[in-house]
Order: structure tokens, then C-alpha cells, then sequence
């Protein structure tokens, strides 16, 4: 029988392909995202479920708990953005206040508040896998922090969850082309010098990312829990 899986961020790039991959398992997804026309677009192409849902806002994930199943096989968190790309750097303390709080909020506490408010639903057997960013190895900008702190505090998730039969990971994607994240605004020199930092010389892709996801969410990994797994064709991530 196919599983229930809850993807976040699941309509684009990383998080549709994380969909279509477990959907063309058997399994039952249910997507979401703040844009309801994307949403559906997407479903309808896949043959899913999708509902409008901020993951970094209480009430409307509170919302949300109504429109999905109680049991819940596998959690992506995969909603994220790095809010900084495309805008100036703020000069003024509120502006910097409020650039690190949106960073913080779309990449580590969505999925602090979407695992929290599943936690009881989330059956043996079953996966929390979180989207990181080879960027919390390279550090030093708010969006690198928070998916630092993301892989920090699923180590103790991993902890808490591991004796209910519940595996806790973070999949790490290096660049990954053909999603939205950038915004257009890589420039072609700087696209080149991301994938002449890899050993495999190649972008990743979001199936790539997708084959992480799936197998950490399989059987076969029941054993591998509280970890980092790197999708990032070798890229060096020393500072
Ligand atoms: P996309 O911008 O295509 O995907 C991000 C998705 O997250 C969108 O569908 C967006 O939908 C959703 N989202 C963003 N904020 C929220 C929110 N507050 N609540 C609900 N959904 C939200 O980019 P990617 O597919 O590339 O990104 C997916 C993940 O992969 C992110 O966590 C990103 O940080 C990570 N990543 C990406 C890399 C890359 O090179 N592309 C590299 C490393 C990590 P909507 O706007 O409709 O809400």
C-alpha cells in the first residue's frame, strides 16, 4: 500500500521533483506552498493533492492539519528561499533585523513548526528529511545560518523521534540548476565557477536531490538517522 507524504515548498525545482518522485512510487503526496495557482498547476500535472499553506506562519499550518491525513508516512521539509538574493545589503539595524528573521523563518522554523505540529502523526516506520544547502559548510550569511541551525537541531529531532521507529535527516543540496531559487540572478561567470568547484563537473538536478529524499524515506535506510547526506557532486566546502 502506498504511504502519505507531506512535501512543503513542493509545487517547484527541489520540492516537485521530490513529489513526482514518491508519487511514481505509489505513494500518496500532498503538496504545499504560499502560490495556490502554482499549487494547482503542479498537482493537477502530477496527479496529487496540494493545499495553500506559509510554512512559517502557526495559524495557517494549524489550518492545514485539517486538509491532511493522520497518518503521515514521510515529512520534506523542503520550503525555503534565500530571502537575501537579488537585494541590497541592509545599512540600518531594523532592515538587518528583519533580513535575518526572514531567512530564519523561511528555512528553520517552518520546519521547526511543521514537524512540530506532525510530530503525533508521523507513524513507525516513517521519515522526517529536511532540504539544507551545502551553504551552512560555507557559512556566513543569514540563509547559511539557518540551514546550519536546521542541521543542528535535527540532530536532537533525530534523538527524540529515533525510539518511535522515526529516522531524522537533512539532504544537502550543492547548486542545483533549473529551479527558481536564484531568481535569474547567477550570472554566467558565476554559474561556471559553482560547477568548476565539482568533482562531477556537472549541475545538480532536482531528481537528484529527489533520489536523496527517497532513499533516506525507504527501508533500506532505517538504520541511517540524525545525518547529513551531501548532494553536491564533490564540491569543496572548506571556508
Ligand atoms: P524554488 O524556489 O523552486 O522552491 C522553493 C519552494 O518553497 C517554492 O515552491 C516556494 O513556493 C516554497 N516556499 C518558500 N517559502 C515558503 C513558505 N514560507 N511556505 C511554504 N512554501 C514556501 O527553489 P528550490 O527548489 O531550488 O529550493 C528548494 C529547497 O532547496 C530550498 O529549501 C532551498 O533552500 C534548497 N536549496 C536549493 C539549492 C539550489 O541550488 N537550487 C541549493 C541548496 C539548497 P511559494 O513561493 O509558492 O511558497
Amino acid at each position: 500500500m502506498g504511504r502519505n507524504i507531506v512535501v512543503t515548498g513542493g509545487a517547484t525545482g527541489i520540492g516537485r521533483a521530490i513529489a513526482s518522485t514518491f508519487a511514481a512510487g505509489g505513494d500518496t503526496v500532498v503538496i504545499t506552498g504560499r502560490r495556490a495557482e502554482q499549487l494547482r498547476t503542479t498537482a493537477a500535472e502530477l496527479g496529487i493533492t496540494a493545499h495553500t499553506c506559509d510554512a512559517t506562519d502557526p495559524a495557517q499550518i494549524e489550518a492545514l492539519l485539517d486538509q491532511l491525513p493522520q497518518d503521515i508516512d514521510v515529512l520534506v521539509n523542503n520550503a525555503g528561499s534565500n530571502t537575501d538574493i537579488g537585494r541590497e545589503a541592509p545599512t540600518d539595524l531594523a532592515s538587518l533585523a528583519a533580513a535575518w528573521r526572514a531567512n530564519l523563518d523561511a528555512n528553520l522554523i517552518s520546519a521547526v513548526l511543521m514537524t512540530s505540529a506532525l510530530r503525533d502523526r508521523l507513524t513507525s516506520g516513517g521519515s522526517v528529511v529536511h532540504i539544507g544547502s551545502i551553504a551552512a559548510d560555507k557559512g556566513g550569511t543569514a540563509y547559511a545560518a539557518a540551514k546550519a541551525g536546521l542541521a543542528s537541531w535535527n540532530a536532537q529531532l533525530s534523538a527524540e523521534l529515533g525510539p518511535h521507529g522515526i529516522t531524522a535527516n537533512v539532504v544537502a543540496p550543492g547548486y542545483i540548476a533549473a529551479t527558481e531559487f536564484f531568481h535569474d540572478s547567477l550570472t554566467d561567470e558565476r554559474r561556471d565557477a559553482l560547477i568548476a568547484a565539482t568533482h562531477t563537473r556537472r549541475p545538480g538536478v532536482p531528481e537528484d536531490v529527489a533520489a536523496a529524499v527517497h532513499y533516506l524515506a525507504s527501508p533500506g535506510a532505517r538504520q541511517v538517522t540524525g545525518q547529513v547526506l551531501a548532494v553536491n557532486g564533490g564540491e569543496h566546502t572548506t571556508r
